[in-house]
């Protein structure tokens, strides 16, 4: 409550400014992620690794946009390719120059992906992967895993019915659970259309999967003749050619969002080129996907950027190095503070859970301490470090070594100032 009340004294305007949103939009909000006690802050400017808000008040953007904002808040090439694709006009109602090159930057990227299919969300790529597998095997059910997050219309959330706003029928199993998901898909097994999995949970709290579990999947894709289909769009930043190349294990479909599209609204769904051919509008029994930004110029023109100029593959595995650096610096101190806090994830993403064992599902996520979460959440901010409420830290390129150090020396000091509550 101390806490609460500190947050709230320090920032009136930002207060003002959720009053009035809320008069127009309920609870003056339009992404629910963004929502905290007692109001959220509203940023005015952003630069880099840093953002403002309207109180003035500045922070170390550690929570990345959920992974999106991997090149920070005003990358020049972004910006640069951004005025380019302005430059040729708006709503040109055509192909354009640009979709087909940054096709195949992602078909030469990740190893899964024969063709590909832009939308404008990662919730859209992840509806038509799952309608792709439900047209192609002629069945209806799919298998995902607790605390799955695929988009705002699909989720897997632990203790809730599954969120399936489409003519689906969702089954669940713990995540890296084998035995678990082999009952399920082999009970289900004649209508099994799909098992889709985030190769590591993301905002479930940045838990991998198992290698055996992944494997065991492929295998149980195959077994039951379901469509394997890997949620990347968190974790394709995570190596080169995302988990799937990282593990070896190759899925039918792959979706992606985020970073891709450089900043700009984005999602994609490809794989074996023997699925995407439903969608070729030159067949007479061809699948309609149509979506009026789906080949929009800015996010055509900045994910050639994102991808073949600033994330390159060398880029990529030398800044999860630099993940993994921070990760194991933080779980260093926790120790070092003698606090049961796991810093979980891998490479450029991680987790905070207040619990003295790394847990490896939603259960065990969901057990560890949640109010002191929040807390640290509180106190990160006030020390000028904006990690993501439920404890994420997506790493962006604009977060220099200096700015890592401070906040590692904050989450220090934050651990030692609580220890007694840890
Ligand atoms: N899939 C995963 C793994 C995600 O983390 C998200 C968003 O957080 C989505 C899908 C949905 O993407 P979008 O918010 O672009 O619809």
């Amino acid at each position: 409550a101390e806490a609460r009340e500190t947050y709230a004294r320090r920032r009136p305007k930002s207060r003002a400014r959720h009053e009035e949103a809320a008069e127009v939009m309920p609870g003056g909000n339009t992404r629910t992620v963004l929502f905290h006690g007692p109001f959220p802050f509203t940023v005015m400017q952003g630069e880099g690794c840093r953002v403002t808000d309207a109180d003035g008040l500045a922070y170390v953007n550690m929570a990345g946009e959920y992974t999106a904002g991997l090149f920070g808040a005003s990358h020049p090439a972004i910006r640069a390719a951004v005025i380019r694709a302005l430059d040729g006009g708006l709503n040109l109602t055509a192909h354009n120059a640009f979709e087909a090159r940054f096709a195949r930057l992602v078909c030469d990227r990740f190893p899964s992906i024969d063709q590909v299919r832009f939308t404008n969300s990662g919730t859209e790529a992840n509806l038509l992967a799952l309608a792709c597998a439900t047209i192609a095997t002629g069945r209806r059910t799919i298998l995902g895993f607790e605390g799955g997050y695929h988009g705002s219309l699909f989720g897997f959330p632990r203790g809730a019915p599954p969120a399936v706003n489409v003519p689906h029928r969702a089954v669940v199993a713990p995540y890296n659970d084998l035995d678990a998901a082999r009952a399920v898909a082999r009970e289900n097994a004649s209508d099994l259309a799909a098992i889709i999995l985030e190769p590591m949970l993301g905002g479930g709290g940045c838990i991998p999967a198992e290698q055996s579990f992944l494997e065991g999947l492929r295998a149980l894709a195959d077994e039951t003749g379901a469509v394997l289909i890997f949620d990347e769009v968190m974790t394709s930043r995570l190596a080169p050619g995302g988990l799937q190349e990282a593990t070896g294990v190759t899925p039918d479909l792959t979706t992606l969002g985020k970073y891709v599209g450089g900043g700009m609204s984005f999602g994609a769904f490809g794989g074996r080129a023997d699925l995407m051919a439903m969608f070729d509008p030159r067949r007479a029994d061809a699948v309609p996907h149509a979506g009026t930004f789906n080949n929009n110029t800015l996010t055509m023109s900045a994910g050639i950027a994102a991808l073949g100029e600033i994330y390159t593959p060398a880029e990529a595995v030398a800044h999860n190095a630099r993940g993994d650096a921070l990760r194991a610096a933080l779980n260093a101190i926790a120790a070092r503070c003698d606090v049961p806090v796991q810093v979980t994830g891998r490479g450029s993403m991680m987790a905070f859970h207040v619990t003295p064992q790394a847990p490896r599902n939603a259960a065990e996520a969901a057990a560890t301490n949640q109010p002191l979460k929040e807390l640290l959440f509180l106190d990160l901010l006030e020390r000028g470090f904006y990690v993501a409420r439920r404890g994420m830290v997506a790493l962006s390129l604009a977060v220099g070594e200096a700015e890592r150090a401070a906040f590692t020396e904050a989450v220090g000091e934050v651990l030692a100032l609580r220890a007694p509550l840890l």
